[in-house]
């Protein structure tokens, strides 16, 4: 018996099969997907390799074929599946077998199982609800908090609760004394919240969750399988409609993956699932030790002990023997979903891929669903369900939009304009909450606007803005145009023209001056580099320990604050002009996201968009909480580029510490493809720097090809693969692919 061993070597060079010859004693033990032990190259060296495959003939000369040393004792085997999952990743997104191995077993080690704490309720439900009282009466908020979770789940994880809920040592030492709770260790099967009550709510759906769950159960139990996009307003329901739907196959039987962006997989959303499948729940984040996160794999791949996994990007690979059942990308149009490392996979494509190869069906969720999800749900590849309706909740809140233009007309010089500091006074004195967000993200690259008509000035030739760089140009980062930095305004001669810089910190500064009386907390970049910090500075304001909540688009997230009644998107239309062809998508998304923040308490929210461009589609849109209008504009502008999802894209990054080096190479390689293209249609642009052209030293080029057919570019990535691999010009480089790219 010989075994296909791919080696666990970064390199290109060694990105083949190698056979080994299987010794006598570890026949009956060996499988595909196994990591063994085996001597390489001259020295025989001990190296690590993965068994793809295993076969009865030898394809090499038999004398010269090795024997595998060993299995590795200390690892995962990978399931056959999975590894053929693995293969299909490589075929479509580039890079070497190792990576794409690497990314569908993110957990290779074992590790022993460790000593963990936990915080028991000692009292009854009496009890608890009169010291419950007591504490809401004295006002001791996080003991209060505390208390209610565990009268919710009698054992909690000590390190969950204090991070999720934000209650320090003293709080919970103090409740110990008290006789309130005990702290327990122990030697656990590493399952983050353990004994969680099952306690299911009856509810009662409405007629459009109805509608979504039964299509579902029908399909699924006459065995269709489908990629389904359920597009629903913030509040509609989605979640009650995902737990329903996994009830369904797990009462068949089967599993289900649940992936959720990591920032939005708060202690609450875990919870209710939690309510809903009791411990047949497991739960997958970056929190999680290295070992706890290969306990929750194990559960799932032994079968019979899991039904649901809950985690961010990576869930998707959970080795459930049996999947069958559905795989849900809520938020599916947030951008983490993307990889950013090689393979720069999508998870919605490998969700369908998947669930195609394992008989599952995929549900996509979103209030305001990618351009790529909705366009297949228009060509009928996706069944597409619409919740226009919020479930229970407040209607919609009401949105204003205000134009800064005006605002420097009338003598305003501040970044609040009149209404929103209107609006801001009133909360402030009705003791409601408010959240300014700026719409801006850490480390962008600044484009240049006018203050007084709102012009941008953009590449002629890529419909997207130009960016400034050093030294006073401006530059497109798709097809390299550049022309010296304006000082006037092309468009109305004024001289306001510039980048727009004000920050987080500045604004904070302003607020405060402008209302003394606010409690003002800040979320950004800076205030976050702490671990936890992020979640504690939520949580103090869900406390109302706090008024008005700035920050940047991290708080426009999935969280849910009742007593929110106002939110103001200052500079929105800042995303509008990054240096992207998604940007009106993005710009939409986050705008409409931001609104869904304000209102969902029993009062009605307000939101105040401020922009230099009200007539934006993708402004008016949002301010009108229209998606089929901004959709269809935005796919017209897509199509007319040829940007995706209408046609595709590929970029080639190259990436190299020798600057000259870097550019005659990229000619190379655009000549390349412009020599093997022949009748295939495409379009090749650049090279460009991308966003951002040096790193660490290293100086980075883009070349960008355009095709109606993402085959043809699958083809051409892998002709390139070759001829990099070929040409020793390009060994000092780094080459990297990525299809239908999100974060350049
Ligand atoms: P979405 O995921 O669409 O934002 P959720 O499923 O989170 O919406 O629902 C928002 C809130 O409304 C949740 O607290 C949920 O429990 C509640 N909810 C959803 N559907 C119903 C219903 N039919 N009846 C009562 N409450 C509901
Ligand atoms: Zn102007
Ligand atoms: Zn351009």
């Amino acid at each position: 018996m010989f075994a296909d061993v791919i080696v666990d070597i970064q390199h290109e060079k060694l990105d083949k099969i190698f056979q080994y010859r299987i010794p006598e004693r570890l026949k009956d033990e060996l499988h595909p997907g196994m990591e063994v032990i085996i001597p390489f190259g001259k020295g025989n060296r001990q190296i690590k390799g993965y068994v793809t495959s295993l076969s009865e003939t030898c394809n090499y000369d038999l004398s010269k074929v090795k024997e595998i040393t060993d299995i590795s004792r200390n690892s995962v085997a990978i399931e056959a599946r999975l590894i053929a999952l693995a293969a299909w990743m490589k075929e479509q997104y580039g890079g070497t077998m190792i990576q794409a191995l690497k990314t569908v077993l993110p957990i290779k080690q074992k590790e022993n199982a460790k000593v963990k704490k936990h915080l028991r309720l000692l009292l009854t439900e009496e009890e608890s609800r009169e010291k419950l009282a007591f504490y809401q009466k004295k006002n001791q908020k996080a003991r209060a908090r505390l208390l209610e979770a565990l009268m919710e789940v009698p054992v909690q994880d000590y390190e969950l609760v204090t991070k999720k809920l934000n209650v320090t040592l003293p709080v919970i030492r103090a409740l110990e004394e008290q006789g309130v709770l005990k702290i327990e260790s122990e030697q656990v099967y590493r399952n983050p919240v353990k004994q969680a009550k099952k306690s299911q709510q009856e509810i009662i759906y409405t007629e459009e969750q109805q509608h979504v769950i039964q299509g579902f159960r029908q399909d699924y139990l006459c065995g269709t399988r489908r990629t389904y996009l359920l597009h629903g307003v913030t509040g509609s329901g989605k979640t009650e409609v995902y737990m329903e739907m996994i009830r369904t196959v797990v009462g068949q039987g089967r599993q289900a993956i649940v992936l959720i962006p990591e920032i939005a997989l708060t202690y609450q959303t875990v919870m209710r699932f939690y309510r809903c499948f009791g411990d047949r729940v497991s739960i997958m984040n970056s929190r999680l030790s290295a070992g706890e996160r290969y306990d929750q794999m194990m559960r799932a791949k032994r079968g019979g002990e899991v039904d649901v996994m809950i985690g961010p990007r990576s869930a998707l690979f959970t080795p459930f023997p049996d999947l069958g059942g559905l795989i849900v990308i809520d938020e599916e149009h947030e951008p983490t979903y993307k990889s950013e490392q090689v393979p720069r996979y999508h998870a919605r494509e490998v969700a369908v891929h998947r669930a195609e190869v394992e008989d599952a069906s995929v549900v996509l969720g979103s209030a305001t669903p990618s351009m790529e999800a909705m366009y297949r749900a228009r060509l009928g590849e996706y069944q597409l369900y619409e919740m226009k309706n919020r479930s229970h909740m407040q209607q919609m809140a009401t949105v204003y939009t205000v134009d800064m233009r005006k605002e420097l007309k009338n003598g305003n010089r501040s970044i609040l304009s009149e209404k929103l500091q209107e609006l801001i006074e009133d909360r402030l004195n009705a003791k409601e909450q408010i959240m300014l967000f700026l719409n801006r993200r850490g480390g962008y690259s600044g484009f240049i606007s006018c203050r007084e008509c709102g012009h941008v000035v953009k590449c002629p030739h890529c419909n997207v803005s130009l960016s400034v760089h050093k030294g006073g140009k401006m530059v497109c980062h798709y097809c390299g145009y550049e022309q010296p930095k304006v000082t006037e305004c092309p468009e109305c001669g004024s001289r306001y023209i510039g980048e727009f810089r004000a920050g987080t910190q500045q604004i904070e500064d302003m607020v405060k001056a402008r209302f003394p009386q606010a409690r003002v907390l800040r979320m950004d970049m800076d205030t976050t580099k702490k671990k936890d910090s992020h979640e504690q500075i939520l949580s103090a304001f869900a406390n109302e320990e706090a008024d008005i909540l700035v920050g940047t688009q991290m708080i426009v997230k999935g969280h849910d604050f009742p007593k929110v009644t106002l939110v103001g998107a200052l500079a929105a239309d800042m995303s509008l002009y990054t240096d992207d062809y998604r940007s009106g998508e993005r710009t939409f998304q986050l705008l409409t996201q931001a609104a869904g923040r304000a209102g969902r308490g029993d009062r009605l929210g307000e939101v105040v968009i401020q922009t230099y461009d009200p007539e934006h589609y993708a402004i008016e849109a949002s301010a009108a909480q229209d998606y089929e209008a901004f959709y269809e504009k935005e796919i017209r502008y897509r199509s007319l580029m040829g940007y995706p999802p209408v046609e595709n894209l590929m970029a080639v990054l190259a990436a190299c510490e020798d600057e000259a080096l870097l550019e005659k190479a990229c000619k190379y390689l655009k000549e390349y493809i412009l020599r093997i293209k022949g009748q295939a249609q495409l379009n090749v642009i650049g090279p460009a720097s991308p966003g951002v052209d040096k790193i660490k030293d290293i100086y980075r080029r883009v070349i960008y090809v355009k095709a109606p057919e993402y085959r043809t570019l699958v083809v051409l990535k892998d002709r390139m693969e070759q001829y990099i691999e070929i040409n020793s010009g390009f060994q000092k480089m780094r080459i990297q692919f990525d299809f239908n790219p999100m974060n350049l």
